[in-house]
């Protein structure tokens, strides 16, 4: 398996972890975006937003159910959640994940 996250999350490639569990896993981002640039990514692999159904859609909920805690960790107050699906929206690394930004106000909004 080729996929960066895989590799990750097997421990083939070293990562700042801020949190993990049976399910998931939350780094540090390489090229951070803001001061704090947190990726949460699900252990499945599942390529982008829209493979997402409704027999692997439970660790969706869960990285929902965590954020709060991982941002508690970080010590964020008001964050934004950003998903890039597929190429055509930015999308670089093909295994799902959330993009957790804080640690300053953030500007600048698309929605
Ligand atoms: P996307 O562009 O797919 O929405 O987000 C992919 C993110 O993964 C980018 O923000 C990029 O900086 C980050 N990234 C790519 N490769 C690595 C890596 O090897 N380690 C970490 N921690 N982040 C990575
Ligand atoms: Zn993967």
């Amino acid at each position: 398996m080729s996929c960066i996250f895989c590799k990750i999350i097997n421990g083939e490639i070293p990562s700042n972890k801020v949190y993990e569990d049976e399910k998931i896993i939350a780094i540090h981002d390489l090229n951070p975006q803001a001061p704090t640039h947190v990726l949460v990514i699900p252990k499945m692999h599942i390529a982008c937003a829209d493979d997402i159904n409704d027999d692997n859609c439970e660790v969706v909920g869960h990285i929902f159910a965590k954020i709060p805690v991982i941002a508690e960790k970080l010590g964020l107050d008001g964050y934004r959640i950003i998903n890039n699906c597929k190429e055509s929206a930015g999308q670089t690394v093909m295994h799902l994940h959330f993009h957790l930004l804080g640690g300053k106000t953030l500007g600048e909004k698309i929605v």
